[in-house]
């Protein structure tokens, strides 16, 4: 069976400002240049998946229908750019719970594999903490810290070094696209 290179995409911090807990589609503020982005990894045939960690339902900040309307306002939004996600996955449990979901936990990921036939070897891994760039390292696939959100001061705290530093996901995607590109063009000269 054809299997698919996915990129997972943090939420919070890369794909919209991390102003703090967004606990209402108002507070979604989509970071620029995200929309082209995404548009540009649907169209080069990834799997987009949103991977997300919202401990905020667990210490009662808000509910999980407040994380589906947020979500969902994501993608209406993107959809109005003509982008998509492919999934939306998030982890709604607090860190002392100990969950199989919560990043750098990989069983977001494990859910995406099977829905989407994911390849996670060849997947990327897009995010500003320390937890995304470690969960690519996990999964055999290439991670990628970005600079948006808390990108700045994660970046000192890195255990893993990751595949590439980007601005912005903007940056993270054209190295995604030529990284790809140089990957096929070995596989088409044998
Ligand atoms: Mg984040
Ligand atoms: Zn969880």
């Amino acid at each position: 069976m054809h299997k698919n290179a996915a990129v997972f995409l943090d939420r919070d911090g890369t794909i919209n400002e991390d102003t703090g807990y967004i606990d209402a589609p108002k507070r979604l503020v989509i970071i620029d240049g995200v929309f082209s982005s995404i548009k540009k990894l649907n169209s080069k045939g990834f799997k987009v998946v949103v991977i997300t960690n919202q401990s905020g339902v667990a210490r009662g900040y808000f509910s999980r229908e407040a994380v589906d309307a947020v979500n969902r306002r994501l993608e209406e939004t993107l959809k109005k750019e003509g982008a998509y996600l492919d999934g939306i996955y998030y982890c709604p449990h607090h860190p002392d719970d100990d969950c199989e979901c919560r990043k750098p936990k990989t069983g977001m990921l494990e859910k995406a594999k099977k829905d989407l036939h994911v390849d996670l070897e060849q997947s990327y891994v897009v995010g500003d903490k320390v937890s995304d760039v470690e969960i690519a390292y996990k999964i055999g696939g290439k991670g990628i810290l970005v600079r948006t959100g808390m990108g700045n001061d994660e970046e000192k705290k890195l255990i893993h070094k990751p595949s590439y530093i980007a601005d912005d996901l903007k940056g993270a995607v054209e190295w995604i696209i030529k990284d790809r590109s140089q990957k096929s063009e070995v596989r088409s000269q044998r």
